[in-house]
C-alpha cells in the first residue's frame, strides 16, 4: 500500500473513483483549493465527470482505465461505496488511496459492519447473519419481528424486507435470492442521526456536530442541524462511538456513522458510509469547513482542524419527483421564488434527466436561529409542492 511522505499541495491532482454527485461536490472543494482533478466513470455525462480536469470513461473494473487514473492522480479517493475493492486494492498499489480497501470492504458487507461495531463496543440491533438454510432455521424467535437485509448493495432501503414471522422470513429469503442476509431486529426509534468525521493518516480525527435526519419512503429527505436538535449526552455519544468505529478500521478520510436513538432514549449505531454522505451536505453552508474539504484535507494529508457550524441549518433533498407537474408533464422548479427566500443555497447536480426519486440537488438552508431557518425550509417545501 502505497502512503504520503509529505503533504500534496494544492497544484496537485487528486482522483476519485465515481462520478456521481458526491464526486461532484468533491471536484468542486479541490478545485477551490487550488487542486487538479481526475474522475473515473464509464458515463460521458457522470455529474463529477461533467466538472472535471481530467475524466477517465472505463467501469471500475478496468485495468486500463485504473492505471490512467493513477497515471493522472498523486493520490485517490472514491465517492461510492459499492466500488470494487480490488480496484482500490490495485490502485492502492500505485498510489495513496483513502479510504483504504480494507475499510471500504466493512462499509459494503453489512455483516462485516456489525461484527466491527461489537468489535468496537458501539450498540448496534439484535441480528443475526443468514447466509445459509440452517442459519436461517436457527434465527432466534426474538429477532422478530425484525428487518431482513442483504448483505451487500443496499441503499436508500432497497435491498429490505420487513417480517413479522418465521414463514415471512423465510419467504423473504426467498425473494432476495438466498443471497447472504443480515436479519435485524426492530427497534422502537424516536429519531434517527449521524455524524461525520474525518480522520487522518496520523489518527487525528475531527467531526462535524451530529445531524438529525428524517427519511421518506427510504430516502433521505431533511436534515436539521442546530443545538436543540439532541440531547447533549445523545450526540456526546455518538461522536464517540464515531470516533471509536473510525479508528478501529485505522480508517483515513472521511466517515458518515448513522445511529438510531431509540424510544428509552438510547443510542444504537445503524451503518457507516465511507465517503460524505448525504446527510452531511449542510456543512457546505452552515460550517466553516465542509465534508467536501475535509475529504480533500485527508488525503491529501494537510491538517484537519476541528470544524465550526456557524449557522443552524436545515437540508431538503430535491428529488426528481419536483420536475413533474400533477398531470404528469415535465416542469421547473420554482428556482427564483425558493431563492427569494433569505438563507436558502441550491445544489444541484448536473443530472440531464430528472426521474421520480433520483436525486437531483439538495437545498441547503442558513439563519441565524433554528425558529428562522425551520420557518424558511417550510416555505421553500410548500413552493416546491
Ligand atoms: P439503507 O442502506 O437503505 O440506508 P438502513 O439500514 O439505513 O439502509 O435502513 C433504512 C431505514 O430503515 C433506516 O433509516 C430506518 O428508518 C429503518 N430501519 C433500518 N433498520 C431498522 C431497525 N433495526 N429498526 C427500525 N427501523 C430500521
Ligand atoms: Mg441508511
Amino acid at each position: 500500500m502505497t502512503t504520503l511522505s509529505a503533504p500534496l499541495l494544492p497544484g496537485s491532482t487528486l482522483g476519485v473513483l465515481g462520478g456521481g454527485q458526491l464526486g461532484r461536490m468533491f471536484v468542486h472543494a479541490a478545485q477551490a483549493m487550488g487542486y487538479f482533478t481526475a474522475v473515473l466513470d464509464a458515463d460521458p455525462t457522470s455529474p463529477a465527470g461533467l466538472v472535471s480536469h481530467h475524466h477517465v470513461q472505463t467501469g471500475y473494473e478496468d485495468a486500463a482505465g485504473l492505471a490512467e487514473l493513477a497515471r493522472l492522480a498523486d493520490a485517490v479517493t472514491t465517492e461510492f461505496e459499492n466500488v470494487p475493492a480490488t480496484a482500490l486494492a490495485a490502485l492502492g498499489a500505485l498510489r495513496p488511496v483513502s479510504p483504504a480497501a480494507g475499510a471500504v470492504a466493512v462499509a459494503q458487507d453489512r455483516a462485516q459492519e456489525k461484527a466491527h461495531f461489537v468489535r468496537c463496543g458501539v450498540a448496534c440491533a439484535p441480528y443475526a447473519v443468514i447466509e445459509t438454510a440452517e442459519q436461517l432455521a436457527a434465527v432466534p424467535a426474538d429477532l422478530l419481528p425484525g428487518i431482513l437485509k442483504t448483505a451487500r448493495m443496499g441503499y436508500d432501503g432497497k435491498g429490505q424486507v420487513r417480517v413479522k414471522t418465521a414463514a415471512e422470513l423465510a419467504a423473504a429469503w426467498e425473494s432476495v435470492g438466498r443471497v447472504a442476509c443480515v436479519l435485524e431486529k426492530m427497534l422502537p426509534l424516536a429519531l434517527e442521526c449521524s455524524v461525520i468525521v474525518a480522520r487522518g493518516a496520523d489518527g487525528a480525527c475531527v467531526h462535524l456536530p451530529v445531524q438529525r435526519n428524517l427519511h421518506r419512503d427510504g430516502i433521505l429527505a431533511v436534515t436539521e442541524v442546530h443545538a436543540a436538535n439532541l440531547p447533549d449526552t445523545v450526540a456526546r455519544q455518538a461522536i464517540a462511538g464515531a470516533i471509536s468505529i473510525a479508528t478501529g478500521l485505522a480508517y483515513v478520510g472521511v466517515l458518515c456513522v448513522e445511529f438510531f436513538v431509540l424510544q428509552d432514549g438510547s443510542l444504537v449505531v445503524n451503518e457507516i458510509a465511507p465517503r460524505p454522505h448525504n446527510s452531511g451536505h449542510y456543512s457546505q453552508n452552515a460550517c466553516d469547513v465542509s465534508q467536501f474539504e475535509l475529504q480533500v484535507r485527508t488525503m491529501a494529508g494537510l491538517p484537519l482542524t476541528q470544524p465550526r457550524q456557524h449557522s443552524p441549518a436545515f437540508m431538503l433533498n430535491l428529488l426528481g419527483d419536483l420536475w413533474f407537474a400533477a398531470d404528469g408533464s415535465q416542469q421547473t422548479p420554482p428556482w427564483a421564488e425558493v431563492l427569494a427566500l433569505p438563507g436558502t443555497h441550491l445544489h444541484l447536480y448536473g443530472k440531464r434527466d430528472a426521474k421520480r426519486g433520483r436525486k437531483m440537488g439538495h437545498l441547503n438552508i442558513t439563519a441565524d436561529s433554528a425558529d428562522a431557518a425551520r420557518a424558511t425550509a417550510l416555505k421553500a417545501a410548500a413552493l416546491l409542492g
